[in-house]
């Protein structure tokens, strides 16, 4: 193998450079090519000398590729180094990672400008794509983050939707107590609980006096209103733990957990007091309003029914009476009255 002379070792490495080297004067006209170079740009090294870098810059780095040239020439830079775009021969462009610097003649004078790039063009690529798979992985994202918040409120919506529903359900549309329903609910485990505790509790239904005159005298809406008020009433005076709700038309039931005969017949009491001290206003008139109460006291193994006729049985005693007043149907319990016993 013949060994390289120093003499032709720069010219082979001119020819050999996979990067594309090209030389030009001082006014940009190439000067010499290497075949890297005609390869990327699809000219012949005879054609390159009829070109000038600019005829090799993509349109919109015309400016910024003659602004960057001279600025090397003058001295202002001292090499360059940069991503720029080429045009080849038929018309394409590319992407290139150019390295341009000054040639000194033998007098250290600027005599030329040398320009080495490689075609980037597959990075320039890939980065791209990955920029646009980051975008649209980042917008999928928030489309996601988005549908989850909208869902979020739907789930709300319809957790506030079920909770209305279920309070329609078991409440008076009139007044806003417990319904029937409720009430059966809440009596029959009562029930199961004294059984089980061997604590008792106190159940009264509760009869507006005379409420057909409302309704005669002054319309529905005015006997819609005693009912509204004195709902009010009936759930101001009671405990938290109790119960009130509509039974039915103007009757209402109540249902006190762990309490003595006779503490239900002082809070009954307080509860028939409250509603006669209360006017029932409805088209600028006062109207004066009553209940009357019967109440019966669960013990051993009573069913709901009996308790329920129990306290109606009371109640028609009361309104027999005279109505305005409570009525224990077993009035001999109400001496088993413990004072120490808490009535709010
Ligand atoms: P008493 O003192 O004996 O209880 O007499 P009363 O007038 O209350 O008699 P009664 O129980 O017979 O009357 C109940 C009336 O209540 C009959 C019905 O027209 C009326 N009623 C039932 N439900 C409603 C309602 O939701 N609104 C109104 N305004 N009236 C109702
Ligand atoms: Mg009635
Ligand atoms: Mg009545």
């Amino acid at each position: 193998m013949k060994e390289l002379e120093p003499g032709d070792l720069y010219q082979k490495i001119f020819d050999n450079a996979v990067m594309a080297i090209g030389v030009t004067n001082m006014a940009g006209n190439y000067v010499m090519v290497n075949k890297a170079w005609c390869k990327y740009m699809g000219y012949s090294p005879e054609e390159a000398k009829s070109l000038n870098v600019q005829d090799l810059t993509a349109p919109d780095e015309l400016d910024t590729s003659a602004d960057n040239f001279s600025r090397l020439i003058s001295g202002e830079l001292d090499y360059l180094q940069r991503r720029r775009r080429y045009k080849r021969k038929d018309g394409s462009i590319f992407w290139a990672e150019l390295y341009v610097s000054r040639i000194h003649n033998d007098l250290g004078e600027v005599s030329g400008v040398l320009g080495i790039f490689i075609d980037i063009d597959s990075v320039v690529e890939t980065e791209k794509s990955q920029s646009e798979l980051n975008a649209y992985l980042e917008k999928l994202s928030e489309d996601l983050e988005n549908a989850h918040n909208a869902m979020k409120v739907k789930n709300q919506e319809l957790t506030e939707a079920y909770e209305h529903l279920n309070r329609l359900s078991r409440h008076d549309a009139l007044t806003g107590l417990y319904n029937r329903r409720t009430l059966d609910e809440v009596v029959a485990s009562e029930i199961l609980r004294s059984n089980r505790t061997k604590r008792g509790f106190a159940l009264a239904i509760a009869d507006i006096d005379n409420f057909k005159k409302f309704n005669d005298s002054f319309g529905h809406d005015c006997g819609d209103e005693v009912l509204r008020t004195v709902s009010r009433v009936f759930l101001d005076k009671i405990r938290k733990m109790d119960y009130v709700g509509r039974w039915g038309g103007e009757e209402f039931l109540f249902i006190f957990p762990e309490t003595h005969c006779k503490g239900a017949e002082i809070v009954l009491d307080r509860v028939r007091e409250a509603v006669a001290a209360t006017k029932v206003v409805h088209n600028g008139l006062e109207h004066s309003v009553t209940v009357t109460i019967g109440f019966s006291y669960h013990r051993a193994q009573l069913q709901a029914e009996e308790m329920i006729v129990e306290a109606d049985k009371a109640l028609y005693l009361g309104k027999a009476a005279g109505k305005n007043r409570v009525v224990c149907y077993q009035p001999e319990c109400l001496a088993e009255y413990y004072p120490e016993e808490e009535i709010v």
